[in-house]
């Protein structure tokens, strides 16, 4: 399994926390018709996406950046000790394969010095803290973590008319520490990082672009989640807030990045996760880079 690609002068490292069964495709994308899963089961299942009941392979998983100047951690997964009674294998969790990653990767929750979420789901900010004490103080001491502001309004206002776990007990503890930065579409680091807002999974979701002067890596975060749907960019999870505004954002971020030699990171594709966006037809395919 690769865990570490190079981009220009970037490293970059997987932090996989968990990989296999997440849902049946059907459930999970509504608009995907028994033809067009007929159609595609070949290849899915070659790819590892998809099991013999139709149930697609996700990867949960961070990604460290190494630039000339800095270490940058992109979404913190799904972390331990949270209350997720929704998702079992997710729920008070006590497993070490995240620290045990970071460890195997070369680097100690001290050497991180962005934290980036591309949303707010679950399983993109559980390890931004970590429990000590009763309470949840941020994983990486030295980290600034950077959150769209967009993204954290609205979670903020849905917070408030029904409790949101994930966002009370792993990014409100960030903000409460003073090691949040709540940012505009214009942030970058240095120049070898941007934002590229890909609206419509949720509305503040946004991809990281990274590279001197142009994009020699993508971090797509969920503006898809399974490689079919590089084939069929319209086909959008039920988890998307807006599944329309979602579908045109996958299209165009495909086309953008279509034939060209940027890595595409992906959040959630199967083993190894990371490839090249190619023309198909009247879709696309993310072809893997090992
Ligand atoms: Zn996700």
């Amino acid at each position: 399994m690769s865990l570490k690609f190079s981009a220009g002068d970037l490293t970059i490292h997987r932090i996989v926390e968990e990989e296999g069964k997440f849902l049946p495709a059907h459930d999970m994308l509504p608009g995907l018709t028994p033809e067009v899963l007929a159609e595609n089961r070949g290849w899915m299942k070659a790819a590892g996406a998809l099991d013999d009941s139709d149930t697609l392979i996700l990867a949960f998983q961070s990604y460290i950046v190494k630039t000339p100047h800095h270490t940058i951690l992109i979404d913190s997964c799904i972390g331990n000790h949270k209350p997720r009674p929704g998702r079992p294998t997710w729920n008070m969790k006590t497993d070490d394969n995240y620290l045990r990653g970071l460890a195997a990767a070369g680097f100690s929750v001290g050497d991180i010095d962005y934290v980036m979420c591309t949303h707010l789901h679950v399983d993109h900010v559980g390890w931004n803290t970590r429990l000590e004490n009763g309470r949840w103080v941020p994983t990486f001491p030295n980290a600034r973590y950077v959150f769209d502001k967009s993204e954290f309004d609205y979670w903020t206002e849905t917070n408030a008319k029904a409790e949101v776990p994930p966002f009370v007990d792993s990014v409100l503890p960030v903000v409460e520490a003073r090691r949040a930065e709540l940012v505009g579409n214009d942030f970058a680091i240095d120049d070898h990082m941007r934002i590229l807002p890909t609206p419509g999974h949720t509305p503040g979701h946004i991809a990281f672009t990274f590279g001197r002067g142009k994009d020699d890596a993508v971090f797509a975060g969920d503006l898809m989640h399974s490689p079919i749907q590089t084939h069929y960019p319209e086909l959008s999870p039920k988890f998307d807030v807006d599944p329309v505004q979602a579908a045109k954002t996958r299209r165009s971020f495909l086309e953008r990045y279509c034939d060209t030699d940027t890595l595409c990171c992906t959040a959630h594709f199967p083993s190894p996760t990371v490839g090249k966006i190619r023309r198909k037809g009247n879709g696309f395919v993310c072809e893997t880079v090992k």
